[in-house]
């Protein structure tokens, strides 16, 4: 059949990956057409992800600090939030950031075609609109970045009661009694939010620790500070049913820390992980290889799937699902098919809980160089010597550094304490650039910061740290 649009780069998906790959392909010539199902660009991230998670976070920020000055001789009236007001200026931040993308593609050219995108074949994908038309879209050049969504439990009824992040963004209003089934990343985001807002937080987690994939010394601190304001963290437990009751859900439990009745909540929040979209977007079709968990397999460092002329980054690829990896991934993408020899080859991709306190690793941490078996070393420094957080009245943070026995080089990074997502970056260029010990002791930080603590960590690494504070 005939095409109704034709194109040298076709983009599925308007993401964090996907927008980058659209630009980069335009600002590289190509004429390119980016094919998103929702009505504003930005995908997860921007519209129900990151952005809008993080502008409710700053509030969480604002009103326990109103709380905790109170030790330093601070009073603030109890704070009352408006939470329509709240809802709106979050909504206002999103719809800054996704607007400016639509001007972005504007500027470069990039057609936008709204609607959902299926491939015919391996050089046509067919878009369905909202109200049911089609539009065949002929390409040359593909990257499909269609992303993730977020995996629900089939024994959970369907109910107004039960969200997932989605949901939970939405800030509907604040229920009394939340139960966040899922002790990862966004499960725990959510909690700091809703906790902040007033909500009574219940965590049930299978898993023996919280934040699985950073060290337990790393994640402490913050159990320690969410056990005071929590009503409880389940660990090893399992929800094993949900009932749709007129007082509320009533849930179920079942292992280590499992409350010997069923409780009930107002609010059941899921966050128990993301799924591919690989099944979803007819890939069999251009001969596109998916796995059986829905990942569109990607055989090369420019991301180039089982087609050679097709690309496939971000969440859709695997793990780790974060935007600046989807969107390194997007610009390797774009730029391999328009013939550049670039490769995704980062060392090293940061992760980080924005829980309070917050979470961050890069590289290896701690417990996986021991599995390994890996000869390292430490440096590790307590906040508590460091002067800037005594007087920020948070001294509960650490940063502990990871270097190769043999040459000194740091390899990873575990930071725990407010702001640990802004000093990590720090230790991500200095492992991509080699740095050792004393390459990061000897760069002068500036005092007094808490980005001191990296070069202090890697000090006592060395064994040269010579003060405190
Ligand atoms: P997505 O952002 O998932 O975009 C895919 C796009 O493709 C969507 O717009 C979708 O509508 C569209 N699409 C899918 N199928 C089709 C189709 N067939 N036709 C047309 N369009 C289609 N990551 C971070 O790095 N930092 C954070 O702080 C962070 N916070 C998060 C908070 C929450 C609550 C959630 C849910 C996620 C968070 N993430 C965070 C993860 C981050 O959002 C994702 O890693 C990122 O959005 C992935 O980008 P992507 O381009 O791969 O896909």
């Amino acid at each position: 059949g005939g095409a109704d649009v034709t194109c040298e780069m076709l983009v599925l998906g308007a993401g964090p990956g996907g927008y980058t790959a659209a630009f980069r392909a335009a600002d590289l010539g190509m004429q390119t057409v980016l094919i998103e199902r929702w009505s504003t660009l930005g995908g997860v991230c921007l519209n129900v992800g990151c952005i809008p998670s993080k502008a409710l976070l700053h509030a969480a920020k604002v009103l326990d600090e109103s709380e905790e000055v109170n030790e330093i001789g601070i009073d603030f009236k109890k704070p009352k939030v408006d939470i329509d007001k709240l809802r709106t200026w979050k909504e206002k931040i999103v719809s800054r950031l996704t607007g400016g993308l639509s001007g972005l593609a504007k500027q470069r050219k990039v057609q936008v075609v709204s609607g959902v995108g299926k491939f015919l074949d391996p050089n046509h994908v067919e878009v369905t609109a909202e109200d049911g038309k089609k539009t065949v879209v002929k390409f040359d050049k593909a990257v499909i970045a269609a992303g993730s969504e977020a995996v629900h439990l089939p024994f959970i009824p369907e109910d107004p009661r039960v969200i997932d992040s989605t949901g939970a963004l939405e800030l509907a209003d604040v229920p009394k009694r939340m139960l966040v089934i899922g002790g990862g990343i966004i499960g725990l985001e959510m909690a700091t939010v809703y906790s902040a807002l007033g909500s009574k937080i219940t965590v049930v987690e299978m898993l023996p620790n919280l934040v699985a994939g950073a060290d337990k010394d790393i994640v402490k601190p913050y159990t320690n500070r969410i056990k005071k304001k929590y009503e409880a963290i389940l660990m090893e437990t399992r929800v094993t049913a949900v009932e749709a009751t007129k007082s509320g859900m009533k849930v179920t439990f079942e292992g280590k820390q499992a409350p010997e009745k069923p409780q009930v909540y107002d609010r059941v929040l899921v966050a128990v992980g993301r799924t591919p979209n690989g099944k979803l977007i007819g890939a069999e079709n251009a001969g596109v290889a998916v796995d059986k968990s829905g990942f569109v397999q990607v055989v090369d460092s420019q991301m180039r799937t089982t087609q050679p002329h097709i690309f496939a980054i971000g969440d859709i690829i695997g793990q780790p699902m974060l935007a600046h990896k989807a969107v390194h991934e997007g610009k390797t993408a774009a730029e391999a098919a328009s013939g550049l020899p670039s490769h995704f080859d980062a060392r090293v991709i940061p992760s980080v809980a924005y829980t309070d306190p917050e979470i961050a690793w890069v590289g290896v941490t701690e417990e996986e160089a021991k599995a390994q078996g890996l000869k390292y070393g430490k440096g590790v420094f307590p906040w508590a010597a460091s002067g800037r957080a005594l007087s920020m009245g948070r001294e509960e943070g650490m940063t502990k550094l990871i270097f190769d026995e043999k040459n000194e080089r740091v390899i990873g990074a575990g930071i725990v304490g407010i702001n640990a997502g802004e000093l990590i970056a720090e230790v991500a260029h200095a492992i991509e650039m080699g740095s050792n010990a004393a390459d990061i002791g000897l760069t002068v930080h500036p005092h007094p910061t808490l980005s001191e603590t990296v070069a202090m960590a890697a000090e006592m690494f060395e064994g040269t740290i010579t003060d405190l504070y």
